[in-house]
């Protein structure tokens, strides 16, 4: 009789893949063993050849969906006498272990039809889950992942659930989580008074009239409170964005069925494939024109953030409201979720109608995950539910390095033991609430890793609230703190998260991020390596008059950069009031409140200011957006020319770019040429500026190539100038990865100098 020892690498642990292995080994007739281990899970195996041969196959193909299986190395090892059982072994405090925390999972095919079936004990229940599903990160408290440490700890498992979640055999073996009408959580709907309206049954159908009539639900989700509207009815649509504040930013459509967002969006296999998967992630996908959707979802948008229910109670609500819903965050505009009923009625009140509620907490806010294909395969845009905290491994050597991250779209990253645990979406820090979160998220991670990080890092801006409380914690823990310019922070992330160990040239385009020299950087070409960057590339820098204020408005990177180029605003001016001119142009002449700077963002406000195709920005992001929507399918090939000014770096100076658009402009060129011809033209700015510092491999980084016409033209080029081209997969391109990059950085210097 064999035996063999199984070592299984990849995503298996806090997926109920234990009790599974118990499964088959159960119905397969071997004895044996099962343990989790640091990087995976590790089994042994005994019994006649056609059991193993069984036991193996099963483990390759019943595995339960969430686990995802890297590699699988077997050998055959000396039989072991008196075996009689299987068993799950604990994993044992060897000090090499390294916890995970388990993502949340959308709801699996099994529980969705217990849930669809009359007369069974969870029948239309909207807090099913399983080993295989359900909620994890945002009700833990501490590990070990155990119930009592969930905030499940307060119902109490009547003796169906008890049963089930005792039996090796069953589904629910060891599912934290588990719960049923009995003993688990139950649906209040409330006013937005606070006076309760009903409860159970009759709260979901409450709601789903509520949505069908065209108000404003405010939900208790999985990872926090989300903002419920009819997405096809312009009137309810627009109630949500006057109330929200939010005038024109696209929102995300959960649909009921995959054959409904298949009406509203084109949907290949890949795609159809993630958004059923259980990480259930928004999906950023081509829309059908005219279908149900309403145009004031996401207007002068071809693309539509769509996603499936996720939770069970989602699948209840959207099956029976019977049309696509805006599924949004319930917060302000740039504030965290709400995740504690209170708050929520405080914050949301004004908003929503009305709240449909449960008494299951929800520990911490886990917003959803943003992803996109493109012809590369799939990519992460915002990293939360069903991804995070999960660990990423880093081949690094060094103690432990927390670091904060940037401003927007924060996280925070944990470099420890060979991987990289990067948090949630955190958002912005601009509100105290978003401090708030920051802060708790720190203290989160060290409790649950059990780490004291020996070294800390972030980003070198000096106003950022991340820097300063990693300025308030290094003074408090007596480590030392690396400041990490924020460019070479975004070059790192990339080389963290694919192993790069060789010299890149990244090539780093974003808004802004602070500059070694005091101006705010963002159009860069960064050489990196283990042991730091040297800046080759970088846009010619022009003034922004208002500093801020130009962020939002766009017409005033067209101001400034004008000034720089020609010393003349004649071509802008219409786009300010007669009272606004005079102040504008001493601003600029006296060089009050006007930084300068590199930023390829500005860039794309300045053209699409000039272009006419936006000269105010809604939200951020919003003018270099519709300049990529302008651009996209123009079968012109032109590009403008640049300048290059040889400096200690490659200066590139668009000059000549500008002149050339105006011109383009005079002579009634439509603005969807022009847009075109600028893509091109940055296009070949990365292969100068790649030629020029004769580095094979290539990174693309920075919220810049969050344009998907910019990603596929640059790489494209790169790739036909004889350049390997790189791009993040499971971090974000933007500043949700800084974190990551910091740590490395941080990291790396440890490792030298140790
Ligand atoms: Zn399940
Ligand atoms: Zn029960
Ligand atoms: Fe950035």
């Amino acid at each position: 009789m064999p035996r063999l020892s199984i070592q299984v690498r990849g995503v298996v642990q806090g997926v109920g893949f234990r009790p599974f292995v118990f499964r088959i080994a159960h119905v397969h007739a071997v004895t044996g063993w099962v343990r989790n281990r640091p990087d995976g899970v590790e089994i042994e195996i005994q019994g006649p050849q056609s059991s193993s041969d069984g036991f193996l196959i099963a483990l390759e193909r019943e595995r339960p969906t969430p686990a995802r299986i890297e590699h699988v190395a077997v050998s055959e090892i000396p039989e072991v006498d008196g075996e009689s059982r299987f068993e799950i072994v604990a994993s044992g405090a060897s000090s090499e272990t390294r916890p995970s925390v388990p993502a949340d999972l959308a709801i699996c095919p099994d529980c969705a039809r217990e849930m669809d079936t009359p007369g069974e004990r969870r029948y239309r229940y909207p807090f099913t889950n399983c080993t295989y599903c359900g909620p994890r990160y945002s009700i833990i408290e501490g590990l070990p992942y155990d119930r009592p440490k969930t905030s499940m700890k307060g119902f109490p498992l009547c003796p169906d659930c008890l049963k089930e979640y005792t039996n090796p055999l069953d589904r629910r073996f060891h599912a934290q989580p588990v719960a049923c009408p009995t003993c688990g959580p139950h649906l209040r709907l409330v006013g937005n008074n606070g006076a309760e309206i009903s409860t159970r049954d009759a709260a979901l159908e409450g709601a789903v009239a509520a949505l069908q009539r065209g108000d404003v639900l405010a939900l208790k989700g999985l990872g926090g409170f989300q903002l419920l509207v009819d997405a096809t009815s312009q009137e309810a649509i627009e109630k949500l964005r006057k109330r929200k504040r939010r005038e024109e930013k696209p929102f995300a459509v959960m649909f009921p069925s995959m054959e409904q967002l298949e009406g509203d969006c084109v949907v290949s296999e890949e795609e159809a494939r993630i958004l059923a998967s259980p990480e259930a992630p928004i999906l950023l996908l081509q829309r059908r024109p005219g279908a149900g959707v309403h145009e004031a979802v996401a207007p002068r948008n071809p693309r539509l953030g769509a996603f499936l229910p996720y939770a069970p109670l989602h699948r209840l609500l959207l099956k029976e409201a019977n049309r696509p819903l805006i599924c949004t965050s319930g917060n302000l505009s740039e504030e965290p979720m709400a995740i504690e009923d209170a708050d929520a009625f405080e914050r949301l009140g004004e908003i929503a109608d009305l709240f449909l509620i449960h008494d299951r907490p929800v520990l911490r806010p886990v917003d959803d995950s943003v992803m996109r294909v493109d012809e590369h395969g799939p990519s992460i845009l915002r990293r939360a539910r069903g991804f995070a905290p999960l660990a990423h491994p880093v081949a690094v050597d060094a103690p432990p390095v927390l670091a904060l991250g940037a401003h927007q779209k924060n996280t925070i990253a944990l470099l420890h033991r060979g991987q990289a645990v990067v948090s949630q979406h955190l958002g912005d820090l601009h509100s105290l609430q978003g401090t708030r979160l920051l802060e708790r998220t720190v203290r989160d991670l060290l409790a649950f890793f059990d780490v004291k990080p020996q070294i800390l890092a972030c980003d070198l801006h000096p106003d950022y609230a991340s820097t300063r409380l990693a300025e308030t914690l290094a003074a408090q823990w007596q480590v030392p703190l690396v400041k990490v310019q924020h460019h070479h922070a975004h070059v790192a992330a990339v080389m963290a998260e694919l192993g790069l160990d060789v010299p890149v040239l990244g090539l780093t385009w974003d808004g802004s991020g602070f500059g070694t020299d005091g101006t705010v950087w963002g159009g860069e070409a960064l050489v990196v390596d283990a042991r730091g960057f040297r800046r080759t590339g970088h846009l010619r820098t022009f003034p922004l008059p208002g500093g801020e204020r130009a962020v939002k408005e766009s017409r005033r990177s067209a101001s400034g950069l004008l000034w720089e180029l020609f010393h003349s605003l004649e071509v802008i001016e219409a786009r300010y009031t007669p009272s606004e001119r005079p102040l504008l142009q001493s601003m600029l002449e006296r060089g009050l409140n006007t930084p300068r700077t590199s930023s390829m963002g500005r860039l794309f406000d300045a053209v699409s200011a000039l272009t006419g195709i936006r000269t105010m920005r809604g939200f951020e992001g919003q003018a270099a957006m519709e300049l990529e929507f302008a651009a996209e399918g123009v079968t012109d090939s032109g590009a403008y020319p640049w300048d290059f000014l040889e400096e200690e770096c490659l200066v590139a100076d668009p000059a000549s770019m500008i002149r050339a658009i105006l011109e383009d402009l005079r002579s009634g060129l439509s603005a969807r040429i022009i847009a075109n011809r600028f893509h091109g033209a940055l296009a070949d700015l990365a292969v100068a500026w790649a030629s020029r510092a004769q580095i094979e491999n290539v990174v693309l980084c920075g919220g810049c190539f969050q344009n998907a016409l910019l990603a596929r033209l640059v790489r494209e080029r790169l790739v036909a100038a004889g350049f390997r081209v790189h791009l993040p997969i499971s971090f974000p391109v933007n500043d949700g990865a800084i974190s990551l990059g910091q740590a490395w950085v941080a990291a790396k210097q440890a490792e030298l100098t140790a």
